[in-house]
């Protein structure tokens, strides 16, 4: 379904859970989440309903993230329904990693094309303080675990955080050379109550093209990341930078909180609710949420926040 700026609303981003089994500091506070009634999160049954809605309306990408999608106890099952449903053509998963050992096949065999995880630095310490509890070898294990359960794209995701990691971009995007995965990093974007990054933190996308001039441009894939490759690389390196040089005219996007609510842009406190509707309530409240789906997101800085109104564990990514 086209927005109201012409934009082909095609990817609908559902998380699943705002729980999480790490605290990331751009991600959510220290003391976690405040734990929602369980009547007031989405039933697996209302999941699916949703989507089905969705792709009533020209959905027909689904991304499962959270919180962690792993910790939820459900995720396989929702997995396989959702890829099912009539009009949907890919399921893609973001997590951070850390429960893939066990869980990789099985989210393979449910129906996940592609998956997503996080990696921010390559140093134990570095990310036991980043995640505020995670242990790196977990996030490894995972990691390895994805490449063997034989999906289609494995990418990993690592924040850019000026004076945290950029010393490392060399080392995360030589990844590329070593494994068949793509590298992206993403520049940190403030959100409502997650960490008080020093203006420093806050560094562009081209931060990874200076420490790395020997990138070759790659065709894009109709994503949103800046594609490039090391010569004699397996995977690409995505840039992507929703501050310095935002994507609002190409997104194709919405989101689903785990607790029932559209958000048409990831940026804007507007959200529409789809918690105790039936098919015909859902599809009326997303067609709605398209038509309402701002231009843009705003000017998005270390002074301007983003006025999404919620973390980024409530939210999705
Ligand atoms: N727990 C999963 C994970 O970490 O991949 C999925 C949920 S997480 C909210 C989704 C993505 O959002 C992750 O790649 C994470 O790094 C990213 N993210 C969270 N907070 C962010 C922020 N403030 N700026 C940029 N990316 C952020
Ligand atoms: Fe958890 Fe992912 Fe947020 Fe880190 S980025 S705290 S792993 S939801």
């Amino acid at each position: 379904m086209l927005d109201s700026f012409g934009r082909d609303i095609t990817y609908m981003r559902i998380s699943v859970t705002e729980l999480c089994n790490l605290r990331c500091r751009y991600c959510m506070p220290e003391d976690g989440v405040c734990k929602k009634s369980h009547e007031e999160m989405l039933t697996e049954d209302e999941i699916i309903t949703a989507v089905e809605a969705a792709a009533s309306l020209g959905i027909r990408k689904l991304r499962i993230t959270g919180g962690e999608p792993l910790v939820k106890k459900n995720i396989i099952s929702i997995c396989r329904r959702a890829a099912r449903v009539d009009g949907i053509r890919e399921v893609c998963l973001t997590t951070n990693g850390t429960l893939l050992p066990e869980l990789a096949k099985p989210l393979r065999e449910a129906g996940v094309g592609r998956v997503n995880i996080s990696l921010d630095t390559l140093d134990p310490d570095k990310y036991r303080y980043i995640s505020r509890c995670g242990e790196l070898s977990q996030a490894i294990d995972g990691i390895r675990a994805a490449l063997d359960a034989g999906f289609e794209k494995v990418k990993l995701n690592a924040v850019l955080i000026g004076g945290f990691n950029d010393d490392e971009i060399p080392a995360l995007a030589e990844l590329t050379r070593r494994y068949p995965l793509d590298m992206r990093f993403i520049e940190l974007m403030p959100m409502y109550d997650s960490g008080d990054f020093a203006p420093e933190a806050f560094i562009p996308y081209t931060a990874v093209t200076e420490r790395l001039p020997e990138l070759e441009p790659v065709c894009p894939d109709g994503g949103v990341a800046k594609l490039f490759r090391l010569p004699g690389a397996l995977g690409n390196i995505g840039l992507i930078s929703p501050v310095s040089a935002h994507f609002c005219r190409d997104c194709n996007r919405i989101r689903l909180t785990a607790d029932g609510k559209i958000k048409p842009c990831l940026h804007s406190g507007d959200e529409y609710s789809l918690k105790g509707l039936d098919y015909d309530g859902m599809a009326a409240e997303l067609r709605s949420a398209i038509l309402c789906k701002p231009s843009w997101h705003g000017v998005l800085d270390a002074e301007n926040r983003s006025r999404a109104g919620r973390n980024m564990n409530q939210i999705g990514g």
